[in-house]
């Protein structure tokens, strides 16, 4: 059928053909290839993970955009270099035990899901929780465990982790996730006293409590809101 720019069913036709497998394979080449990120187990992972899937409505349209976009309670799903990055930082193996700080979407889990054994995420707004569930059930992720509650105390029953990945930003690295890091771990999390921006900042457990902080660069990230984060949703 030729395109006849007067027909408003030409509009309607491409929308519904919208090729995610083609954009999501453009996105991986143009926004994390190109920009130094080559690891085969992440790149594959992420080529599976359908972004377009953990957000809602007008904004599937845009899931593979080199940008954040919103999701409910007022969060943003990642952009997705940044999660690559974070990811690669955190130098996992394929029987490492991750915790996610921040689950959002449940974006960030999925990935990190085809790249360990065994996921736990914890996430503080309801809504989110089973936004995630739903979805990462849908999809077929059985190793990923979601958790409601103030993540910046960590999840100690399956502690320690090999890698903590912290997805909002707070004031300082909270004692109780450095403490849940298993000797070698490594922590990502973005901290700063502004609450919209942070430096990421990469920490490794090098002993029983000796731990060497890196800082990786600025970057902006939703509030971590909890006993060892920002006190209040506000500003
Ligand atoms: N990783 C997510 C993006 C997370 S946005 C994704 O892939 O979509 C940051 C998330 O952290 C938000 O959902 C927010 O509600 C959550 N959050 C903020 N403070 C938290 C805390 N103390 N414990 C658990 N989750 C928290």
């Amino acid at each position: 059928m030729l395109f006849d720019p007067g027909n408003d069913n030409n509009c309607i036709m491409l929308e519904d053909s919208q090729d995610f497998e083609a954009e999501r394979a453009r996105m991986l080449a143009q926004q994390i290839v190109d920009r130094g990120i080559h690891d085969a187990r992440l790149l594959s992972a992420m080529s599976d993970v359908p972004r377009h899937r953990f957000v809602e409505g007008l904004y599937q349209k845009l899931a593979y955009t080199d940008a954040p976009l919103p999701i409910p309670a007022q969060q943003t799903i990642s952009q997705p270099y940044i999660v690559a990055y974070m990811i690669l930082e955190l130098k996992l193996e394929p029987d490492d035990i991750v915790l996610e700080v921040g689950t959002g979407s449940g974006y960030a889990a999925a990935i990190l899901s085809l790249l360990v054994k065994k996921v736990i995420t914890i996430e503080r707004h309801g809504r989110l929780v089973d936004f995630a569930q739903g979805r990462l059930a849908q999809l077929g992720y059985k190793n990923v465990e979601i958790v409601q509650g103030d993540g910046t105390l960590g999840h100690p029953a399956c502690a320690p982790y090999n890698g903590i990945m912290v997805s909002a930003g707070g004031p300082k690295i909270p004692p109780a996730l450095q403490n849940q890091l298993a000797i070698g771990g490594r922590l990502i999390m973005p901290v700063g006293r502004n609450r919209r921006r942070q430096q990421l900042s990469r920490v490794t457990r090098m002993g029983e409590g000796e731990f060497e902080q890196k800082s990786l660069g600025p970057v902006a990230f939703v509030p971590l809101i909890g006993r060892e984060g920002w006190r209040s949703t506000s500003g």
